[in-house]
């Protein structure tokens, strides 16, 4: 009898040390890859933290600054990059830079190093790309995973206390997306992957668990490896499930309908980590367990708290449903504009407790 298992794809690679970028010819070599003429997208500010160490490592290779994470501009960069013979694609900075990085380098057919300097989000290792469509809304495409992640964990300790913030926030919600995925699978409507779901839970619990204190200092560069290790480990999740499940649930429908709606409400992270409490709410959760980390790090707890009024936050919860096409709380309860507004009323009164 054969052995049935299942093949995954994850980088060759994850590096997470200080000064690693000016080494990344030797990181390179150590894995037996060569790459003969990269392409590098970044940001100037980016670049003058560290991120020219990558460049100087391979003498004068070309670089894009980023101008937009769009679907156009990644097929812009892919035509380039065919056309110039590029063999690599290494996108350093934030989730932005990391989206068009992986989107361009899976539609050009290379590969792909990620160096992700913001431990703001799950995009550094994952096989979704979010960007926007000629429409400026934004849409979750699959892409191809990183060969490598490379993270210097001096440049972590710059990144802004929000963009901390909003990392530790991404993560927290997976609470609510495994929760909201055992929902769909009980209610016949989804395949659950258990393996998958159990690496993304233990992600989450693994920062939530650094929040048994009173203080904690959001620059300590142990807390932001794990922070980084976190992420990343939330990102394999989803490429063992094919697809962004694991991690993404009603509270990421919620925040994708405050950026279709409110575009520049504020980060990713902290819309889900509303979204989260939000959920959970919806699905009778206790909110307990987090109103300590929520207090501490001054994640929102309110959907005012993101400066979205009571009417603005009832078209959020219309709207999140169609933005994704998965089963979750907000489908179960089924949003019509006067549940909406009930919903939103007895929400405001359940978190004044918790304030
Ligand atoms: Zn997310």
């Amino acid at each position: 009898m054969s052995v049935i298992l299942r093949n995954i794809q994850i980088p060759l690679f994850i590096k997470i040390e200080t000064g690693c970028l000016r080494d990344i010819r030797k990181v390179l070599d150590e894995q037996y890859l060569h790459f003969e003429k990269p392409l590098i997208i970044s940001e100037p500010h980016i670049l003058e933290l560290g991120g020219n160490d990558v460049v100087n490592a391979f003498g004068q290779p070309a670089t894009i600054l980023l101008k937009e994470n769009s679907i156009a501009e990644g097929r812009r960069i892919a035509a380039e990059v065919r056309e110039k013979g590029n063999d690599l694609i290494i996108s350093i900075g934030g989730g932005r830079v990391l989206d068009l990085g992986k989107y361009a380098a899976t539609k050009a057919q290379v590969n792909y190093i990620s160096v992700p300097t913001t431990p703001s989000n799950d995009a550094i290792c994952s096989p979704v790309a979010v960007l926007k469509n000629e429409d400026g809304v934004t849409e979750s495409i699959n892409v191809n995973m990183p060969v490598g992640i490379l993270v210097d964990s001096l440049m972590l300790t710059s990144s802004p206390e929000a963009q901390i913030r909003a990392g530790v926030g991404d993560l927290l919600s997976k609470f609510s997306s495994i929760a909201d995925w055992r929902l769909a699978y009980a209610e016949g409507k989804e395949r659950m992957d258990d393996f998958a779901a159990s690496l993304a839970l233990s992600s989450a619990q693994l920062i939530f668990e650094s929040f048994n204190c009173k203080v904690i200092n959001l620059n300590d560069p142990k807390f932001l490896n794990k922070l980084m290790n976190g992420l990343i480990v939330a990102g394999v999740s989803m490429n063992i499930a094919g697809s962004s499940r694991p991690c993404s649930g009603s509270e990421h429908k919620i925040s994708h309908a405050i950026d279709a709606l409110f575009p520049g409400t504020s980060l990713h992270g902290l819309q889900v980590a509303f979204g989260m409490l939000f959920a959970m709410f919806l699905r009778k959760e206790s909110i307990e367990p987090f109103v300590h980390i929520y207090t501490l790090l001054q994640l929102p707890m309110t959907h005012q708290q993101l400066g979205l009024t009571d009417e603005q936050m009832a078209q959020v919860l219309l709207k999140a449903p169609s933005t994704r096409e998965r089963y979750t709380i907000l489908e179960k309860i089924g949003i019509t504009p006067e549940r909406a507004a009930s919903l939103i009323t007895e929400y405001n009164g359940f978190i004044k407790h918790y304030l």
